[in-house]
């Protein structure tokens, strides 16, 4: 593909640049590509209206063009417009959830161009509260396309030099607005069924759901292996979120796994490899040396959140081959720590 000088511009949290927000909403609107912050992860934007965006954006991340992309609106009134139906139960979760980590599908307008629904006819939609994004959405129109800025496979970028290293010379600007609070992808809740599932765990969890709506359901694919089954969403069978070395997830007592992986790191180092380590702060002084590295404090889940595809990447700049990773509880925010590190082991999962 051809190549482009990528702007790189800081973004201000306290005192948003209105110059460079309006040359990037109109680099959007001329059918070019913007990676911008959120809350979340950063986006890779585009005209979510545009059938040209929309393929662009799969271009530039080298991802297949049946895993749909999610569009952002800045402004409640503009999802009437690219939605052919909204349930109550959606409105109700946009007033207790949006703007924020939230994304919910619905049945799309003739709007939207298949293109940017990886040919569905379903459209998923989210109003995130970063203050940057908001400003981009709007100078672009008020609606963009944004899938994470990440190549294709590669963990979810959390900050600017995530998305450079992915994605220079294939974006015509990037708007560093720091680190992403969150650090994992919004929730997806399916609100065209009945009852709503969730088809992608994140920092809105399934009991803050439940709270304001009652009954939800969880897709049974999220944090298991069902290969067979028919995944709800074509990108819930895509691999995802990897480093390139291999990723073993080794769940049990910790006196169990602390033994395990110093077998496993004295086995790999006397053979020459490059072994990591995902410890916490209770643990990490527990492992033999190698590349281990701690994610925070165990009980800290949003910290845990927050570090973990940071962590994903400094393994790959420094060559680990094989990593080992304590599992973390499935409570709360844990549902979405476990899929994304389900994920990216691929499913592997040691018992000790
Ligand atoms: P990303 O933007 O990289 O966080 O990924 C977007 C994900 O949203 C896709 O991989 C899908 O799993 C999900 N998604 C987007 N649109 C739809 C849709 N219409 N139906 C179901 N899932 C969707
Ligand atoms: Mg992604």
């Amino acid at each position: 593909m051809n190549t482009v000088d990528t702007r790189w511009e800081k973004i201000s949290k306290e005192h948003t640049d209105k110059d460079i927000i309006k040359e990037a909403g109109d680099i959007i609107k001329n059918g070019g590509l913007v990676a911008f912050p959120t809350e979340t992860v950063y986006g890779l934007g585009g005209d979510a209206l545009n059938p040209e965006s929309s393929r662009k954006i799969y271009e530039a991340k080298g991802r297949p063009s049946d895993n749909p992309l999610i569009v952002h609106i800045a402004d409640l009134k503009d999802l009437y417009k690219i939605v052919s139906y909204i349930p109550e139960s959606a409105l109700i979760l946009a007033k207790h959830f949006w703007p924020g980590p939230l994304t919910m599908i619905f049945s799309k307008s003739d709007a939207v161009p298949y293109e940017t629904t990886g040919g569905l006819d379903t459209v998923a939609v989210r109003f995130p509260s970063d203050k940057t994004a908001q400003g981009l959405i709007k100078a672009a129109g008020g609606f963009v396309a944004a899938p994470s800025a990440n190549a294709s496979g590669r963990p979810s970028p959390t900050s600017a030099k995530h998305v450079y290293e992915d994605l220079q010379g294939r974006i015509e600007m990037l708007l560093d607005g720091g680190s992403c609070e969150i650090g994992l992808e919004s929730t997806i809740v399916d609100m065209t069924e009945e009852i709503p599932v969730i088809l992608r765990p994140g920092y809105i969890t399934e009991e803050m759901l439940e709270e304001v709506l009652h009954r939800v359901e969880v897709d049974r694919t999220i944090l298991s292996n069902l290969s067979k089954a028919a995944p709800k969403a074509p990108g819930m069978k895509y691999r995802h979120y990897a480093p390139k070395g291999e990723l073993v997830i080794v769940s049990g007592e910790s006196p169990g796994v602390t033994a395990y992986v110093n077998e496993r790191i004295k086995e790999g180092v006397s053979a020459g490899r490059r072994v990591g380590v995902i410890a916490t702060d209770e643990t990490i002084g527990l492992y033999d040396d190698c590349l281990k590295k701690s994610v925070g404090r165990r009980e800290d889940e949003a910290a845990v959140a927050r570090r973990l595809y940071e962590i994903l990447r400094e393994f790959d700049e420094e060559g680990a081959e094989e990593i080992y990773s304590e599992a973390f509880d499935y409570g709360g925010m844990g549902q979405a720590i476990m899929n994304r590190l389900l994920k990216a082991a691929g499913h592997h999962v040691i018992k000790v």
